[in-house]
């Protein structure tokens, strides 16, 4: 019942010629993708207009990175819920691990994201996952449940209807390093339990994807955890064929 999606990071990269050429490859290729799974980009905020322009009558969904904590006002440098709607954005990435490691992001900014996704009607793509020393200190469900349970317990239901929830094991991000079909189905499981124990209907809908290192020669096989609903895909998202094999 839960449709998967495919949804592109593609971080702090890019120019406008080669968003031109991956946000129109990724337009004709994703014509034989329709109905079959979701896909979604998120493009750095500067282009969301270049790629609403090209995207807009498509299957495409596209959103940002990152929003304010705020909704408006004197903080410089920061993007608004309500620009992100503004410009046509389906989603929005919240708490992504280089938000939480580089800006120390926290628990408590990442509720009120999610909150403002959810409240303007977008879905917020909360971003959870462990580092390498928290996996070997046998933390990792320790850490995913919390950074889940919080946003369970701080945000009313109606806003959470959308949500979907991204699994990214840190040491996985980037590194080439992928978890395994088994140790991503774990993390998954748990995480749905977590869910069914707050609202059944809830963990029944609510799309699970995993990220880290996800390319088309590792997605299938990634993928076929039954509480795996798709990928939230870094480099490899920046390649039109690698991105495309990905969401087949
Ligand atoms: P990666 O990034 O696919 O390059 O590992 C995933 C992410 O950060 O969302």
């Amino acid at each position: 019942m839960r449709k998967q999606l495919v949804a592109g990071n593609w971080k702090m990269n890019g120019s406008r010629e080669s968003v031109a050429a991956l946000t129109e490859g990724l337009k004709s290729g994703a014509a034989e993708l329709a109905g079959k799974v979701d896909v979604a980009v998120f493009p750095s905020s500067i282009f969301v207009q270049r790629v609403a322009d090209t995207l807009s009558s498509g299957e495409i969904a596209w959103g940002v990175q990152n929003i304010c904590t705020e909704e408006k006002g004197a903080f410089t440098g920061e993007i608004s819920i309500s620009m992100a709607k503004d410009f046509g954005c389906e989603m929005i990435l919240v708490g992504h691990s280089e938000r939480r490691s580089l800006y120390g992001e926290t628990d408590a900014e990442v509720v009120t994201k999610v909150r403002h996704a959810g409240k303007a009607g977008l879905i917020p793509v909360l971003c959870v996952g462990e580092t390498l020393e928290e996996r070997e200190a046998d933390k990792t469900m320790e850490v995913v449940a919390r950074q889940v349970q919080v946003v369970l317990n701080e945000i009313q239901s109606e806003y959470l209807e959308k949500l979907v929830i991204a699994y990214e094991p840190v040491w996985a991000i980037g590194t080439g390093l992928t978890a395994s079909p088994e140790q991503a189905q774990e993390v998954h499981a748990a995480i749905r339990q977590l869910l069914t124990e707050h609202d059944a209907d809830m963990a029944a809908r609510t799309r699970i994807l995993y990220g880290g290192s996800v390319k088309g020669s590792n997605a299938a096989e990634i993928f076929t955890g039954a509480d795996v609903d798709g990928g939230l895909v870094g480099g490899a998202s920046l390649d039109v064929q690698d991105f495309l094999t990905i969401c087949r």
